[in-house]
């Protein structure tokens, strides 16, 4: 029977377990941190996952999750448009949703090591080592679900690591008023800000930024008075709502840059295999994605002795380009249009005048329901 290791449990890690276990190839999960846990995340689930998750009975419904089909867009100075999105998606924390995936993981048989940071991945032959502070753990195959940036791609070398990104992502959990059925985007100088409510009548609200500005005016509160306030919205809402949180969840360079879904024939996942901007409210679904296509050969890597490792590698980097790769290059030309003054009105007066160019622009960036 073959190995498999996968290293970080965010959403494609959990998921890639959940069904590696249930096809009967129990993976160990190797996650630094303990559930439950806030990640910095607008927590919009674009709805093309809706069939995947209820098929797999992965759809938190527990927690009855807000369910979203307009979308508010507002430039830097102001401006507002709405539109109503085609396919919507719906609304959860990552505090709920990654402890109810991990939760299924357990019942389903994954083994997990918490609390434990993968230092190494080396290649032995034709396994894998995998180096933690206390253990070397040997395995046939290893998945890369360690997100946007991690330790290991420093040590795995990869190109993208060593050109530093400007961007910082604040996150805040506040209780306001807010439409269930609606996802904002609010444009201040270089940057935007999401907002659509999650479970138990809390709103989300989660902002990408430039560190120029954190550095310019010291602190982030300082930094939000001076650049976020400016756009109107933004202003009324900091001041008018309830912020949940003790301090705000924080990250900083975030990079959009080209990454891979196969490294040193390691198999990237979700983020570790590209990150779309944040602004699509697509990167979830595309980790859910990822990790759906990924175990479907990867399980038959498992059962089958004639499909090789060179197979397995083809037919997913073949399939993961086929799939994410225009949609990565959409979200990107699509990001340089936020933040700017007079970009945000031109896109604020496509969403009211031009709407099916705006809906377009929007498909450009999800897929089709999986
Ligand atoms: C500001 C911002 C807003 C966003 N808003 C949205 C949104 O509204 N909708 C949407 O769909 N997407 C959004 N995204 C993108 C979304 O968060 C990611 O695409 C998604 O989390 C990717 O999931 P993942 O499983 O690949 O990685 P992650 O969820 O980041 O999980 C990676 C895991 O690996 C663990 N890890 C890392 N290194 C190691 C190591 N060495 N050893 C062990 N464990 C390790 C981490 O602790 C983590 O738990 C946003 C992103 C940002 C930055």
């Amino acid at each position: 029977m073959k190995s498999v290791i996968i290293v970080g449990g965010g959403i494609s890690g959990l998921i890639t377990a959940i069904q590696l276990a249930r096809a009967g190839t129990p993976p160990t999960l190797i996650e630094k941190k303990v559930y439950p846990f806030h990640r910095v995340c607008g927590e919009y689930i674009s709805g093309e996952t809706v069939p995947f998750l209820k098929k797999l009975g992965l759809y938190p419904e527990p927690f009855s999750p807000p369910v979203i089909s307009r979308f508010q867009l507002t430039s830097v100075n102001g401006k507002s448009a709405y539109l109503q999105l085609d396919s919507g998606g719906f609304g959860i924390s990552r505090y709920a949703f990654d402890h109810f995936l991990y939760e299924r993981a357990k019942a389903a048989g994954v083994h997990f090591l918490l609390n434990t940071q993968v230092d190494q991945i080396l290649r032995r032959d034709d396994r894998f080592l995998v180096q933690t502070k206390d253990q070397k753990l040997e395995t046939d195959l290893v998945v890369s679900s360690f997100g946007k940036r991690s330790t290991l791609d420093a040590s795995l070398n990869r190109s993208f690591i060593k050109k530093r990104s400007p961007y910082i992502g604040v996150k805040y959990h506040i209780r306001t008023d807010h439409p269930n059925d609606l996802i904002a985007l609010h444009n201040f100088k270089d940057g935007y800000c999401g907002m659509s409510n999650i479970e138990a009548g809390k709103t989300n609200l989660c902002y990408l930024s430039h560190r120029r500005h954190l550095k310019q005016y010291g602190n982030l509160k300082a930094m939000e008075q001076a650049v976020l306030f400016k756009n109107p919205f933004l202003k009324s809402i900091f001041r008018n709502s309830d912020f949940l949180f003790e301090k705000p969840e924080t990250i900083n360079e975030i990079s959009f840059e080209t990454k891979g879904p196969v490294d040193q024939h390691i198999l990237m996942t979700g983020d570790a295999a590209g990150m779309i901007a944040p602004l699509c409210g697509n990167g979830m679904a595309m980790a859910i994605h990822s990790s759906k296509v990924l175990s479907e050969y990867v399980i038959r890597f498992c059962n089958d002795p004639r499909y090789t490792r060179d197979d397995l590698e083809r037919d997913y980097a073949r399939s993961w380009k086929g799939i994410f790769e225009k949609r990565l290059l959409a979200g990107r030309q699509i990001q340089r249009l936020f933040g700017g003054e007079h970009t945000s009105n031109w896109m604020v007066g496509m969403a009211r005048y031009a709407k099916p160019v705006a809906n377009w622009l929007v498909k450009k960036t999800h897929g089709k329901p999986f």
